[in-house]
C-alpha cells in the first residue's frame, strides 16, 4: 500500500447558529469539533458513532462541500480549495460522494445509463461510443445487467439503486469515495452484498474510503482502520480487530457491547442517558456525564487524542500508556 496519504484533516472544526425554537435561537451547535484524520491511498476509514455524533458532517468537510470554520483538508498534498473555487469542480472528478438514500440522489425521470454516463458528459471524458461503453462496463462492474441503464430508477430495487449510485459515483474513475451510511437504508438481507460489492470494488481499483455507518458490524467487514465518533469528536481510532476485541475508550466498549456476535464475551454496557446537547457540551471529557468509570478530574479536564500504542489512538484520562489496557 502506498503511504502517501491521499487525505489529510487537521483540526477540522464546523458549527451552526440555531434559528428555529424559542428556547434554542442563537445557539451555536458544535456539529465537528477538533477533527484529525489521515488516509493513505487505497485504505478504507470507517467512522462510527451514533446518530447525531457529526460523522456525516466530517464527510462533507472532507470533501469541500461544507465550509469550515477552523482547520484544514489535504487532498493529494493539495489545501482543498473552496467550492466556489474552479480548481474544485476539477477535482470533483476524483473524488466522490455516496449517499444513504439511492432513489433521492438518482433522478426519478431519467434511465439509469444516461445517470450514470452523466458525469462522463460534463467532464467531456471520452467519445460518445467510448462513453456509453463505460457506462456498459461500470453496470457489468457494479453486478447490473446491460439492459438495466434503459430502467428508471422506481423500475430497481433498493439494492439495484445503490449500485446504480456507486456506478456513478465511478464514472470518473475517482481516488477517493465518501459514503455516508450507503447500506442503511437497504434490508438487511441485500446490506451484506451491497458491502461486500464495495469492499470488492475498493479492492479491485484501490480506493481510498471513508465509510460511514452506525453500524460496527457493517465497518467492521470493509475497514482497514475505524475511528469512533463522540459528540463531533474522536476518542479512538484503531484497526478494526484492536476497536472491536478490546476497545479501550468506554464509549467504544459501550457500543461493541450492543453488538451480538464480535467474538467478545463481555457484559453489555448500557450507558445513563442521551448523548447531550451539542449546543451545551459538558465540561471537560464531553462523555463524563454517561461514563461508568468516570472521576471528578474528568468533569474539568479535556483529554487529549494520544496514541496508546503503535496503532491506536485514545482520549480518556484513565489510558495514557501504551502498556494499560481496558479501563472496565
Ligand atoms: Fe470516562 Fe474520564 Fe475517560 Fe472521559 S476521560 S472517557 S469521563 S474516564
Amino acid at each position: 500500500m502506498n503511504q502517501t496519504p491521499i487525505l489529510q484533516a487537521d483540526g477540522l472544526v464546523r458549527s451552526y447558529t440555531l434559528n428555529r425554537g424559542v428556547f434554542s435561537k442563537g445557539q451555536t451547535v458544535n456539529a465537528v469539533n477538533g477533527v484529525s484524520l489521515t488516509l493513505n491511498r487505497g485504505e478504507t476509514l470507517g467512522l462510527v458513532g451514533e446518530s447525531g455524533c457529526g460523522k456525516s458532517t466530517t464527510g462533507r468537510l472532507l470533501l469541500g462541500l461544507e465550509p469550515l470554520d477552523r482547520g484544514s483538508v489535504r487532498f493529494a498534498s493539495e489545501l482543498m480549495p473552496d467550492i466556489k473555487d474552479p480548481k474544485w469542480k476539477t477535482l470533483r472528478t476524483r473524488m466522490q460522494m455516496v449517499f444513504q438514500d439511492p432513489l433521492s440522489a438518482l433522478d426519478r425521470r431519467w434511465p439509469i445509463g444516461a445517470q450514470i454516463g452523466e458525469p462522463l458528459d460534463i467532464h467531456r471524458i471520452g467519445t460518445k461510443a467510448e462513453r456509453l461503453e463505460r457506462v456498459q462496463a461500470l453496470l457489468a462492474d457494479v453486478g447490473l445487467r446491460p439492459d438495466q441503464a434503459n430502467c428508471h430508477p422506481h423500475e430497481l430495487s433498493g439494492g439495484q439503486r445503490q449500485r446504480a449510485v456507486l456506478a456513478r459515483a465511478l464514472a470518473s474513475d475517482p481516488e477517493l469515495l465518501v459514503c455516508d451510511e450507503p447500506v442503511s437504508a437497504l434490508d438487511v438481507s441485500i446490506q451484506a452484498q451491497v458491502v461486500n460489492l464495495f469492499a470488492e470494488l475498493q479492492q479491485k481499483r484501490q480506493l481510498a474510503m471513508v465509510f460511514i455507518s452506525h453500524d460496527l458490524r457493517v465497518v467492521r467487514r470493509i475497514s482497514h482502520r475505524i475511528a469512533v465518533m463522540y459528540l463531533g469528536e474522536i476518542v479512538e481510532e484503531g484497526l478494526p480487530d484492536e476497536v472491536l476485541h478490546s476497545p479501550l475508550h468506554p464509549y467504544t466498549q459501550a457500543l461493541v457491547s450492543a453488538v451480538p456476535h464480535t467474538g467478545r464475551k463481555q457484559k453489555r454496557v448500557v450507558l445513563q442517558g442521551d448523548p447531550p446537547n451539542p449546543a451545551s457540551r459538558p465540561s471537560g471529557c464531553t462523555f463524563h456525564p454517561r461514563c461508568p468509570v468516570a472521576r471528578p478530574m474528568c468533569a474539568e479536564i479535556v483529554p487529549a487524542l494520544r496514541a496508546a500504542s503503535a496503532s491506536r489512538k485514545v482520549s480518556c484520562h484513565l489510558i495514557d500508556a501504551p502498556e494499560q489496557k481496558e479501563v472496565a
